[in-house]
């Protein structure tokens, strides 16, 4: 990780450098109405008389997502486009660098800077994470969670059960990016797609035969799944839409790892389907090209 964000940086200030080096040429004086009547119409070519060469830009991004075509006789103004293109282009780069770098280092949990920072949960601070307690308040019970061994109650909809050992749990959890959950499954039952926000999974099988499986990012959508069986272990990447179902006779028992104190569950039929408020039925109806009558269906059930 720590190289990644090296790496990034790097790639910033070397678009930092490639902008600047333009800019000389883009002090030079020209012309935006001929620039842009290889395809403007008359009256765009009088919008231009008297707006400046950004404005001109930007009208021209707006209305037809591209600039002059480069050709010999408008050298000047091309080359004048071209590097206000670049140094446009390298503002995104870097933005979108800076961001990547900033996602890059919250994808999963910052390293701590102590032993420990067991939550205070009654802290009225707010930071990212939880406050921590008084390191000599601290108690053994505050790194302890017990019941890992009795099965979840998986009597509902789905068959399945997670019980979560996370640093809502376990307060000493708190800044240390790891978590824990067990999940149990009747036979046939399913652990529906979701992803976890801030953690990858790895998960092992106990006991039984789990179907697993997640989908890659757009746009390939590439479905990567593979039958487990007892003593098998697989990860699924953070942030991807996974599941997993009992294809056994018996119940099935898994447990989960996940790189985050708080990985966060979305699971895409409660957050699409069930959110408060909800999201409008015609907009459900577009996205997944169905009847409204389906739409409101699959609602009532969420
Ligand atoms: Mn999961």
């Amino acid at each position: 990780m720590k190289l990644l964000l090296v790496f990034l940086h790097a790639l910033s200030s070397s678009a930092w450098s490639l902008g600047s080096s333009f800019h000389a040429v883009n002090e030079r004086v020209f012309d935006w109405p001929s620039a842009w009547s290889e395809f403007s119409s008359t009256s765009e070519v009088s919008f231009f008389d008297g707006r400046d060469d950004r404005e001109a830009l930007a009208y021209g991004m707006r209305m037809h997502g591209r600039a002059p075509r480069h050709n010999a006789h408008r050298h000047e103004i091309c080359e004048f486009r071209l590097s206000n293109m670049l140094n446009i282009s390298n503002n995104i780069l870097l933005l979108a660098l800076v961001a990547l770098s900033v996602i890059a280092s919250l994808a999963s949990d910052q390293s701590p800077l102590q032993d420990f920072c067991v939550a205070e949960k009654t802290s009225p601070v707010v930071v990212n994470g939880l406050a921590c307690k008084d390191p000599k308040l601290v108690q053994a019970d505050d790194f302890f969670f017990s019941g890992l061994e009795t099965a979840g109650n998986t009597s509902n909809p789905f068959g399945s059960k997670v019980t979560p050992v996370t640093a809502a749990q376990v307060p000493g959890l708190n800044t240390l990016g790891i978590a824990l959950a067990r999940v149990d499954y009747e036979p046939w039952g399913i652990n529906p797609p979701h992803t976890h926000p801030r953690a990858s999974e790895i998960l092992a099988v106990l006991e039984g035969s789990l179907q697993v499986g997640f989908v890659t990012s757009n746009p390939e959508n590439l479905h990567i799944t593979k039958v487990l069986q007892k003593g098998d272990v697989f990860v699924f990447p953070i942030g991807l839409v996974h599941y997993q179902r009992n294809v056994g006779t018996t119940k099935a028992v898994a447990i989960a790892a996940l790189s985050s104190q708080n990985p966060g569950v979305i699971t895409i039929a409660n957050a699409v389907f069930g959110s408060k408020p909800e999201i409008a039925s015609d907009i459900l109806v577009k996205a997944f090209q169905v009847n409204k009558d389906v739409v409101d269906y699959i609602k009532t059930k969420f």
